[in-house]
């Protein structure tokens, strides 16, 4: 007979299968379910990326988002300055962020921006990456910025030297889409990420738990089930990230209940499970650590100095100037101590 035990125990050698998978979010249920799944993930972890944790800097914006009306969820609600051509840095404030980047011993990065649609969006993508991958050779570079470009542009970004595209879905549902994206296009974002994969670039997305489940008890696991396992024809998925729902002050969702930690942990754990040997975020906190993390996003964030990180309480003492308004965030320490602590290596 099938059980969470039997499934476990054959997932120390072997990827889960779509239904191993289900069942684990059925059955882990309890404080010792949740053990024993961290116990197998993290040791997979250790057995196929060992014990090191990767570091990914991050330089915002390098476009506007021009979609309309905003993501139901979005940091637009909470500041309106936020991907507006005042969050753009310029062409020579990039240069620099990429520059202390480098200087920091980061040996990745990754660009975010908003979705900046149209033929402008397209030609600042391109001119964006460009500048980016000429400031450093020793960092590679991710572009995030929704998709301010057409499929066939992977191809353009690849020869400019770019090493992989985060185009992220947050959940594969076609109607929550549509609900609380109204103004993009879920499709489009596939086909995106189909050429990202033809293209033998870099496939970066991310998972968010607790998105659109506010009024139900149920919990969608078929849905985070489909979302992993859509990304399972691809050879070239390099990072998943997963975290919880967060509600944005001011914006339409700001009352719903922020998504489930122990539901975040859980599906670190199964995708750990899944995707063997992939880079997978949260390695920030001890949780994501026993759950078979190994990265960690946003290390020395990079901004214009009105965001939100470089007015951080807790990192405001080491708020550095980059150049011009642009300010770098050293929290290298805090976002790095738990892993330290328990002993992994710190891969820059
Ligand atoms: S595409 Fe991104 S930046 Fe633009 S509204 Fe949606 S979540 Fe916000």
């Amino acid at each position: 007979m099938v059980t969470y035990r039997s499934i476990l125990k054959k997932a120390f050698e072997e990827p889960l299968t779509r239904e191993e998978a289900l069942f684990l979010f059925k059955k882990i249920n309890s404080y010792d379910r949740l053990m024993e799944l961290l116990k197998v993930a993290s040791k997979v972890r250790d057995n196929e990326v060992g014990r090191k944790v990767k570091l990914m800097g991050f330089i915002a914006s390098i476009t506007p988002c021009t979609v309309d009306p905003p993501c139901r969820y979005c940091f637009r609600w909470s500041n309106p300055k936020l991907f507006t051509w005042e969050d753009v840095l310029s062409d020579e404030e990039l240069k620099a962020a990429m520059e202390t980047v480098e200087s920091k011993g980061l040996r990745r990065v990754e660009l975010g921006g908003g979705t900046f649609l149209g033929e402008e969006g397209r030609k600042t993508t391109l001119r964006k990456a460009e500048i980016a991958c000429k400031a450093s050779r020793k960092v590679s570079v991710w572009i995030n910025n929704g998709p301010s470009y057409k499929p066939e542009d992977v191809y353009e970004l690849k020869k400019i030297g770019v090493e992989g595209i985060a185009c992220n879905f947050e959940t594969t549902s076609k109607s929550k889409y549509r609900r609380l994206r109204p103004g993009l296009n879920l499709k489009a974002r596939m086909e995106i990420v189909e050429e990202t994969e033809k293209a033998d670039l870099g496939i970066d997305n991310t998972l968010m738990i607790g998105l659109g489940d506010w009024h139900t008890v149920k919990k969608p696991y078929r849905e985070w089930v489909d979302f992993l396992f859509y990304f399972a024809k691809f050879s070239n998925l390099r990072i998943m990230e997963i975290h919880p729902f967060r509600p944005i002050r001011n914006s339409p969702v700001q009352k719903m209940p922020s998504g489930s930690e122990f539901e975040t942990v859980k599906a670190i754990a199964i995708a750990r499970l899944i995707y063997r040997s992939i880079d997978i975020s949260g390695a920030q906190s001890i949780l994501g650590l026993l759950a078979g993390a190994n990265l960690i996003m946003h290390v020395y964030p990079i901004t214009k100095s009105f965001r939100a990180w470089g007015k951080h309480p807790m990192y405001s003492s080491r708020v550095e100037r980059v150049f011009g308004n642009i300010v770098v965030v050293d929290n290298f320490y805090e976002v790095t101590r738990n892993a330290r602590e328990m002993g992994f290596e710190i891969e820059f």
